[in-house]
């Protein structure tokens, strides 16, 4: 008879300014490896074209978000360019206890608030290649609005100077190279 030890839960925080690529290197990370499970967040942003509840958020009003906070059901929720963004509680205790690796894709903030609630977790921080390459990404994404490209870059400017905060720090500048850096940072621990 063959005996499998438990395999043990784990966090793994990845932050970076918005327009990064943290989303693309995270699908693509998916893909080679379907058993990593990604949080869905509550959030009260607007849907982008082409985005899912359930699937890249839970979309909810203002209302349904302060009445989550108040009900303590959220791990860690910050405000970001002028929307509420929230990692769920229950979902993620429950992965861990399953064993699963799990990863939060969220803004320095929640990381800050994770790393006093889960010391342990693992901390990635995403950089661009340059301010302008970073513009660039958002622009050319053209799914955000004149505004709210002003604000993302605003708030770029202070997640990427708490970088050093993070245990490991990644620049996407060629996509294949930052996704085996992401391997390798997270399963090579
Ligand atoms: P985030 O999730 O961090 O907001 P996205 O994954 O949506 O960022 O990426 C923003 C834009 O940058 C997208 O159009 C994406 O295709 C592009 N992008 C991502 N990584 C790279 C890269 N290494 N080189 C060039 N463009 C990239
Ligand atoms: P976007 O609007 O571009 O999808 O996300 C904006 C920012 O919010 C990104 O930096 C993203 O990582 C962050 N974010 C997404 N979900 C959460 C969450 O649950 N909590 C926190 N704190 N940030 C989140």
């Amino acid at each position: 008879m063959s005996f499998s030890p438990p395999r043990t839960g784990r966090l793994i925080v990845f932050t970076g300014p918005s327009g990064v690529g943290k989303g693309t290197l995270l699908r693509a990370l998916r893909d080679r490896y379907p058993a990593l499970q990604l949080s869905i967040s509550a959030t009260t942003r607007a849907p982008r074209p082409g985005e899912v509840h359930g699937r890249d958020y839970y979309f909810v009003s203002r209302e349904q978000f302060q009445a989550m906070v108040e009900r303590n059901e959220l791990l860690e929720w910050a405000e970001f360019a002028g929307n509420y963004y929230g990692t769920p509680k229950a979902a993620v205790l429950q992965q861990i206890e399953a064993g699963n690796w799990l990863i939060l894709e969220i803004e320095l903030e929640g990381a800050r608030q994770i790393r006093a609630s889960f010391p342990h977790a693992l901390q990635l921080f995403v950089l661009p290649p340059s301010l302008t390459e970073l513009e660039h990404r958002i622009r050319q994404r053209g799914k955000d609005s004149d505004e709210a490209i002003e604000k993302r870059l605003e708030r770029a400017r202070v997640e990427i100077e708490a970088a050093p905060e993070f245990d490991i720090q990644i620049i996407n500048d060629d996509l294949e190279t930052a996704l085996q850096q992401l391997e390798q940072s997270i399963f090579d621990q």
